[in-house]
């Protein structure tokens, strides 16, 4: 309606908007320019293998956004205000570009480098040039297949036409990884799980953090089983407790990600994780008998 009766009326519209709603706007106005001001920054938090010696598997970037008036912005804000007034596209860009930057700063700087997981939006699905540029990029990085996963959340698959498959199949011909976000949040059923070509599950923090009650043990369980039968990996999220570790890994879900582990943390301090290239697996590699 304001736009047909055009000129002044969005003025009257925003006047007459509620607190919540001038919030919106101004975040999404301080947004506009954030990237080209330097202001977004990627956090690497590690995903483990829960062992004794709990060992780095890969790592999940998470946007921080640090402006210079409205201090820290967490991604659960402005996350969903770039989705609806379109930033979303050129952060994800960006998010894309500075994975592979810091992936391939790693080899090159004789790093043993890990998989990093990058988080996708719906509206990415719909944008023609994304599969185009995710390879034009891994090609300028070299990024050799599995080093590069996407997550997206299960309401964010559902939502789409039936295309979407054959995108998600192409990604994955460009050795893309694929993992479902917050499972068990969403509406999955088995019947349209196993259509694509997804290659992990991440259990949501939700149910990790309530596996001190019967059914919180009964939801993660049953994901595991899931995950075990569509022969894809599991990934517990919001690992904080020991215990929750225990009845992970007793349950078949080995690997982890949460703040028992690591918080997300800046590039830099991420990196001391790393092994020098060409460190064995294990410290002390003992010579096979009967070998040299
Ligand atoms: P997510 O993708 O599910 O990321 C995991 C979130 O859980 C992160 O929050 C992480 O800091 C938090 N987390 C990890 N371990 C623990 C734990 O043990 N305890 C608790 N309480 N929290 C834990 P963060 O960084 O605030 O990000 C929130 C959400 O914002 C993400 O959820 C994701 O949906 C979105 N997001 C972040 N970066 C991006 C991005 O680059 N693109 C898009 N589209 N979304 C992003
Ligand atoms: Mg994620
Ligand atoms: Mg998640
Ligand atoms: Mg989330």
């Amino acid at each position: 309606v304001a736009k047909e009766q055009g000129g002044n009326t969005y003025r009257l519209y925003e006047a007459g908007m509620d607190q919540a709603a001038q919030d919106i706007l101004a975040l999404g106005q301080a947004l506009e320019g954030a990237l080209e001001r330097g202001e977004l920054s990627l956090f690497l938090q590690p995903q483990v293998l829960m062992q004794e010696q709990p060992r780095l598997i890969g790592c999940e970037a998470l946007l921080r956004w640090q402006h210079p008036q409205l201090g820290f912005v967490p991604p659960d804000r402005f996350i969903p205000i770039a989705e609806k007034n379109g930033l979303i596209g050129r952060i994800t860009h960006w998010v894309l570009e500075e994975a592979c930057r810091i992936w391939a700063g790693w080899r090159d700087q004789g790093q043993s480098p890990v998989p990093i997981a990058i988080n996708i939006s719906a509206a990415q699905f719909q944008e023609p040039q994304w599969l185009d540029a995710v390879a034009a990029t891994m090609h300028r990085y070299r990024i050799p297949a599995g080093q590069l996963e996407m997550e997206m959340t299960e309401s964010s698959i559902i939502q789409q036409p039936e295309s979407v498959i054959a995108l998600m199949h192409s990604l994955k011909a460009l050795g893309i990884k694929l993992a479902i976000d917050d499972f068990g949040t969403g509406y999955s059923s088995l019947s349209y799980l196993y259509r694509y070509p997804v290659h992990k599950l991440k259990i949501d923090r939700s149910f990790v953090n309530r596996i001190d009650t019967e059914d919180g043990r009964a939801i993660v369980g049953a994901i595991v089983a899931m995950a075990t039968s569509l022969r894809m990996r599991v990934i517990a999220e919001g690992v904080e407790e020991q215990v929750q570790s225990d009845f992970l890994a007793s349950h078949g879900c080995i690997e982890a990600q949460g703040y028992f582990y690591g918080r997300p943390m800046p590039v830099d301090q991420f990196k001391q994780l790393l092994r020098p290239l060409g460190t064995p697996i294990l410290a002390k590699a003992q010579p096979l008998p009967g070998v040299s």
